[in-house]
């Protein structure tokens, strides 16, 4: 995402302009050279020319269907798709403009999530966010400021989180200057344990991370016992440790499957929530949901007051502008589904999920490490020693249009090479089919190139393994 240095007295003649296929006819003249690709052109096109331009060079991205590596959903209904057409002219922050869209709509959405999320607020503090990871990086921020102004600990402050935690959490140790204690995953439960949270933590531990679905494999934090684990240090020590809960993939799934697992506000140390709207609430890309358990947990200093539009208005985000699309979309789907319809929805994720991970089973190839029982993230490795690797097999995959990554578990599992699949909605039985038929196919191929001591094949390193 960060554009590498052109230098374009070096760069061959050819490269420094692009042309798409179709768009050239749109231009009207002979095209001699191209486009300038890093120079701002000098004069404009026709708008048909310009979104030939560039539609053609967007065709060359995958399909996002097919893309089995991203959590983030890719397909709302018409009519959603019709009010975030509506709305994406509105920028959120201008509530005195647009009160509907602060004041009502994202107040409620706010205070349902609480209430989904069992807190017992009147009145929940939570805000929009571009995604999860802000959020993260705005609850965590909240621990920072409460620990610092509790006067617990005078040393460097300290998050405590697994090695298997999404980068954004190193992100917001590196960003906001606090020291990151990352554990080891167990190697068994591929989680963190309470036992290893307990020798981590000291007085300067503004905050412990538990995951809900762990990005690497899916997998659950023993939420339940961090949290008796942290009552027992605020009665013997003094230390008030919160927890915050990542439920980025999880927070829209497991209130709805599983109503009665106790991973949310019902557990006294967890003082946070973040989820992604984008991902199982089932909006496009763009938004992310914090909510705090109870108004002391966000500092009052930390508020904003700012009235340049019009209105005094509060605000606790990174960002100021943004389009208030996203959220009039998540207020959508939660009219139109309510609680039986996200239930029926993730359940058939769920089954479909279930499904996939009993036929790759079936192969004999795999040893399962989750079969999608929970959440609907398959995770899988060899099952023996094989002269192809995952990776291999991820990149033959490819060639049919499937996105599946495959990398290595964390330190302290760092020899395990496991490939996951994440199934989202638009994920049929059919694709089930196919793809467990592409994988077995894609196997054989290897198997053969490997005995007729083809040479080597070496995917490229970069590109194409990346997690989302
Ligand atoms: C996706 C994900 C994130 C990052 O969320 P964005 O909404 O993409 O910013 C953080 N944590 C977990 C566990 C995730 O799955």
């Amino acid at each position: 995402m960060i554009s590498k240095k052109v230098n374009l007295e070096k760069l061959e003649e050819s490269k420094k302009y692009s042309v798409g296929a179709y768009s050239a006819r749109y231009l009207q003249k002979v095209i001699e050279k191209g486009i300038p690709k890093y120079e701002f052109p000098k004069k404009g096109m026709s708008p048909r020319a310009a979104y030939q331009l560039v539609h053609d060079e967007l065709s060359l991205d995958g399909n996002p269907f097919l893309n089995l590596a991203s959590f983030v959903n890719t397909w709302m209904e018409p009519e959603a798709d019709k009010l975030v057409m509506e709305n994406i002219n509105k920028n959120i922050i201008d509530i005195f403009e647009y009160p509907q869209t602060d004041k009502v709509i994202h107040k409620n959405i706010v205070n349902m999530l609480g209430r989904l999320f069992n807190g017992h607020s009147t009145e929940f503090m939570g805000t929009a966010t571009a995604g999860s990871s802000e959020a993260i990086m705005l609850g965590l921020l909240a621990h920072k400021w409460s620990w610092k102004n509790s006067g617990r600990g005078t040393g460097k402050p300290n998050i405590v989180f697994g090695e298997d935690a999404h980068v954004c959490w190193d992100k917001f140790a590196k960003y906001f200057d606090v020291n990151a204690v990352k554990i080891p995953i167990d190697k068994e439960t591929r989680t963190i344990t309470a036992d290893a949270v307990s020798e981590h933590i000291d007085e300067n531990t503004i905050c412990v991370g538990c995951v809900l679905g762990t990005t690497f494999t899916g997998e659950i934090d023993p939420i339940k016992d961090i949290n008796n684990l942290l009552l027992e240090y605020k009665t013997e020590k003094d230390w008030d440790i919160p927890i915050h809960i990542d439920a980025a993939s999880g927070g829209f799934i497991l209130p709805f499957t599983e109503p009665d697992f106790e991973w949310d506000f019902r557990l006294d140390r967890v003082r946070s929530i973040n989820v992604s709207g984008h991902k199982y609430g089932l909006t496009y890309p763009g938004l992310g949901w914090l909510i705090f358990r109870d108004e002391k947990d966000l500092p009052k200093d930390l508020i904003f007051t700012v009235d340049y539009l019009g209105e005094q208005e509060e605000t606790y985000t990174l960002n100021f502008s943004g389009s208030s699309a996203m959220v009039v979309a998540q207020y959508y789907n939660i009219l139109r589904f309510g609680r039986a319809g996200y239930t029926g929805i993730m359940k058939n994720i769920l089954k479909v999920s279930r499904d996939l991970a009993e036929e790759l089973d079936k192969l004999g190839r795999f040893e399962m490490l989750n079969i999608g029982e929970r959440l609907p993230i398959i995770a899988f490795r060899q099952k023996k020693e094989t002269e192809y690797s995952l990776l291999q097999l991820s990149h033959k995959l490819r060639e049919k249009g499937w996105i599946v990554p495959a990398y290595s578990l964390p330190k302290n599992a760092e020899n395990i090479e496991i490939m996951r699949i994440v199934i989202r909605e638009n994920f049929t039985l059919d694709m089930a089919a196919i793809i467990i038929d592409d994988i077995e196919k894609a196997c054989q191929f290897l198997e053969n190139e490997a005995k007729l001591g083809a040479k080597e094949y070496r995917p490229p390193k970069t590109g194409l393994t990346k997690i989302c």
